[in-house]
């Protein structure tokens, strides 16, 4: 919806924006995932174009988007091709090894929410 036009002029961006750079970083992890098989080149460079916007927009990458890129390389990470996700229970993370450079990235599932 458009039309909530508010003269404050910030440095953030505004809401709207960040919305609209949210859903297309989803549509090119879902593009990534679709064409990886076949083009995967052409998803690695939409992963480091998602990341790019996300910088632009101050916006992080959804959580369960998260892992699906190294950190290292910025490559797109396919679990079972290019990657391997193990849960490590001692450490309550799961830990995903980028195979392209070697780089492991943990990521803590105990965030759970404040109540
Ligand atoms: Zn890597």
């Amino acid at each position: 919806m458009k039309g909530a036009k508010s003269g404050v002029r910030s440095r953030k961006k505004p809401g709207w924006q960040q919305d609209i750079a949210r859903e297309r970083i989803e549509i090119l992890f879902a593009n990534a995932e679709k064409e990886f098989s076949r083009h995967p080149a052409r998803s690695h460079r939409y992963a480091e174009l998602a990341r790019k916007i996300g910088m632009r927009y101050n916006v992080s990458i959804p959580k369960k988007i998260k892992g699906r890129v190294c950190k290292k390389c910025n490559r797109y990470l396919f679990p079972g091709i290019n990657a391997k996700v193990r849960t490590s229970s001692a450490r309550q993370a799961m830990e995903v090894r980028c195979l392209e450079c070697g780089h492991v990235a943990r990521h803590p599932y105990s965030k759970e929410k404040r109540k």
